[in-house]
């Protein structure tokens, strides 16, 4: 029987195996292992790449949300806005700061954090906002850059989604004080382990995120800071460089399977029986994911699955309801459109290797799913 994943990771390995082996072989022989030339090597082309002065490896998208806020100033008593549509290290990363993640209901447009009426949620105690490129799509940042301006507060992207995405040419990263990226396996451009990176063009920061992510050190055995050991390895990094030459070319492969889901469900999204993922203008989206809303999702999930099509939620819960956040006091019904996203949405199969007889059965998959 068919059999077709949301992600097929070992399909991409054959395609590059080559060189993967040869990069990852190198780094074996070279016997350097944390800091050495391939991490080095491998923030310049990130940072040229979003077009920012520096990036700095870390050893999880999840590290560099967190440094880059510590590094910020985010701490006890401070106040972080970001989304409740996405995943939990936005948030977690803020309240294991010991501030307060604050939750600004989201666009139902584009599922980004509505920028209509985002001042309502700042008070004199906000210290960052965390906008997400969520499943790689970003929000119209020029606006959002301006309103946080007007109240001083630094923006930072959660880009973990959005390595490549890009808004009127400008790349995710090179918005904001910083960028998070992430580079665990599954992400666009992902490592065959954990790792991140931050991009940024504050000199400053990224001096300070240097020091942290090595345990307070800038002189080794010299430690100015209580800081962590967070850092991005060299046979991560020599994965990431050759995926990186391949990124460009992966996202738009990207963008052609959404172009043609589009299409294929184009009658379905008229009758109001689906509804596509959105766009903003300006916007470049990487497709992270392909998420499709159906208040018919259990229907379209089991019938994808009995056809061999895989399809996964994201996300079931939003932040504000999850029960590690319980102590913020939210209850069902405080940010509507999330919680509707997280009763509706379904990712369906997006990925560089797949073939148009498999997008065809897909599309086909889906549409047989929901006259079952
Ligand atoms: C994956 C992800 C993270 C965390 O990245 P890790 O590398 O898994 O730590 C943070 N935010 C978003 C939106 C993500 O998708």
């Amino acid at each position: 029987m068919t059999k077709i994943p949301l992600l097929d990771l070992q399909a991409q390995y054959e395609n590059i195996k080559t060189e993967i082996d040869a990069a990852v072989l190198g780094v074996l022989r070279s016997g350097r292992f944390i800091l050495g030339p391939e991490g080095e090597a491998l923030e310049r082309e990130i940072a040229a790449f979003c077009g920012v002065s520096h990036a700095v490896g870390v050893a999880s998208g999840t590290d560099a949300l967190l440094l880059t806020l510590r590094a910020l100033g985010v701490g006890a008593g401070d106040e972080v806005v970001t989304t409740p549509f996405t995943f939990f290290a936005t948030a977690e990363t803020i309240a294991a700061l010991g501030a307060t993640p604050v939750f600004a209901d989201i666009d139902p447009a584009t599922l980004n954090m509505d920028l209509t009426g985002l001042e309502r949620y700042f008070t004199p105690r906000t210290k960052a906002i965390v906008a997400v490129h969520i499943f790689g799509l970003m929000p119209d940042m020029e606006r959002l850059e301006a309103i946080a301006a007007a109240h001083g507060i630094p923006v930072v992207e959660d880009a973990a989604q959005a390595v490549g995405a890009a808004r009127n040419g400008k790349r995710a990263g090179a918005w904001g004080r910083a960028g998070a990226f992430s580079f665990f396996p599954t992400k666009n451009l992902g490592a065959y382990g954990d790792g991140g990176m931050v991009a940024t063009s504050d000199a400053d920061l990224a001096d300070r995120l240097r020091v942290l992510r090595f345990h307070g050190c800038r002189v080794k055995y010299y430690h100015e800071e209580i800081g962590c050991n967070s850092r991005l390895d060299e046979i991560q990094a020599a994965v990431l460089r050759v995926k990186l030459r391949y990124l460009p070319a992966w996202n738009e492969a990207r963008r052609r399977v959404a172009d043609f889901y589009a299409a294929a469900f184009a009658d379905l999204a008229a009758a109001g029986r689906l509804i596509l993922p959105g766009s903003e203008p300006g916007s470049e989206p990487v497709y992270h994911l392909y998420v499709l809303r159906t208040a018919e999702r259990e229907r379209l999930a089991v019938g994808l699955r009995a056809r061999g099509v895989a399809s996964a939620v994201y996300y079931p819960v939003p932040l504000h309801l999850q029960k590690a956040f319980a102590a913020l006091g939210h209850r069902d019904g405080d940010l509507p459109r999330a919680e509707r996203a997280c009763r509706e949405a379904l990712a369906i199969p997006c990925y560089p290797e797949l073939t148009p007889a498999q997008l065809e059965y897909i599309a086909a998959a889906a549409r047989a799913a929901l006259e079952d």
